[in-house]
């Protein structure tokens, strides 16, 4: 029988779960939910209904894993512990600093309903943590690095998009190719945030609008662009739409180390992800872990988890058995 999915949620991340859904055949699409109303949200699957959100706990008997699409801001920190009590759950939470506080509370609520929760999986969070995990385990005596891009920020899109006589942006966070030229060499340089990442704006600005004042707010604006060497450009609406309407992402985990006695002998791990689209890539790894959930659900194991606490094979379509003799 296969694993029966429900998503909760229908943006990005919906339908890419959708996509992968259909890649892997040991999962059905057993239903999507939306706080919209359903008759206005279309699916591809022609063998599954959309039902309003408020519909999803009558049907826990129905899924054995719900995957949760919201958004990080808003919708995850309430949805995922409210119906963790009634299915077993995935999202992809990526306020790294609040993890810790959505972990407990989805810990409580899957624990009260005798469920598993496994909060934020993706890429980052979820394989980039598991590489940084990895490389620091390994090599006990080294630096740690994080480069992200190139790729489409959403975050910082937005922010320019609320800049006064700008009408549409998008933002490109950029690795600075000498800081991982000088990584990937074993240097272990410190790096300021500067000399990490660049950012390169592509702005459609309004009819009229001042365009020296929109670039001086974008490149001072405080938390997103001052620490950064930030590049406006001015384009048309038909450019952007035709240039940059993609959301591709990506990004490098490094971890350069010695060892020997005298600290003789240098190593360097390296992970790197390029993808075309961020959140069909992150409905792949959500869906590998939903089928851990449900394995980890069908022992009997309750209550939340992150990608440290998964072992791999639990993510596999093939038996233990398989992997021993194909993969290992
Ligand atoms: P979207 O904005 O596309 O979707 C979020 C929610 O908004 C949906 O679940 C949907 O809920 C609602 N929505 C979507 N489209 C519409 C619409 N046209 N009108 C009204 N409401 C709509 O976000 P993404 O799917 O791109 O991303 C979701 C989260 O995933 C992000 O917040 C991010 O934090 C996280 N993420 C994590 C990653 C990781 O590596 N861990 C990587 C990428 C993303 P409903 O159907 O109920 O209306």
């Amino acid at each position: 029988m296969s694993i029966r999915v429900g998503i909760y949620g229908y943006g990005n991340l919906g339908r890419g779960v959708e996509c992968a859904i259909k890649q892997n055949k040991d999962m059905e699409l057993a239903a999507v939910f939306t706080r919209r109303d359903p008759a206005t949200v279309s699916i591809l699957t022609d063998t599954a209904k959309v039902y309003h959100a408020d519909e999803a706990v009558g049907m826990a008997g129905q899924i054995d894993v719900m995957i949760l699409c919201g958004g990080s801001a808003t919708d995850l920190p309430a949805q995922t512990p409210a119906l963790a009590e009634h299915f077993n759950v995935i999202d992809s939470f990526d306020t790294h600093a609040n993890i810790p506080v959505h972990f407990a509370n989805v810990d409580t609520a899957a624990k009260k309903g005798s469920h598993v929760g496994i909060i934020s999986v993706g890429w980052d969070p979820g394989m980039f943590s598991l590489n940084r995990l990895y490389g620091n385990a390994i090599l006990a005596n080294g630096s740690d690095y994080t480069f992200w891009g190139k790729g489409v920020s959403q975050g910082h899109s937005d922010a320019i998009r609320r800049v006064e006589g700008v009408k549409d942006a998008k933002q490109y966070t950029v690795p600075v190719e000498s800081a991982l030229e000088a990584v990937r060499a074993g240097e272990n340089p410190e790096l300021s945030t500067r000399q990490k990442h660049t950012r390169e704006c592509f702005v459609v600005a309004e009819e009229g609008a001042d365009l020296a004042k929109i670039e001086k707010e974008i490149v001072e604006m405080p938390n997103y662009f001052a620490d950064y060497d930030t590049t406006v450009n001015f384009i048309s609406e038909e450019e952007l739409k035709a240039k940059h309407s993609g959301i591709p992402h990506g990004g490098f985990v490094i971890r350069s180390g010695k060892t020997g006695w005298e600290e003789e002998h240098s190593h360097v791990i390296e992970y790197s992800l390029k993808l075309d689209s961020n959140p069909e890539f992150t409905s792949c790894v959500l869906v590998a872990y939903a089928r851990a959930a449900y394995r980890l659900a069908q022992e009997g194991q309750t209550g939340c988890r992150t990608v440290f606490d998964i072992a791999p094979a639990y993510l596999s379509a093939q038996s233990g058995e398989e992997l021993r003799a194909h993969m290992l």
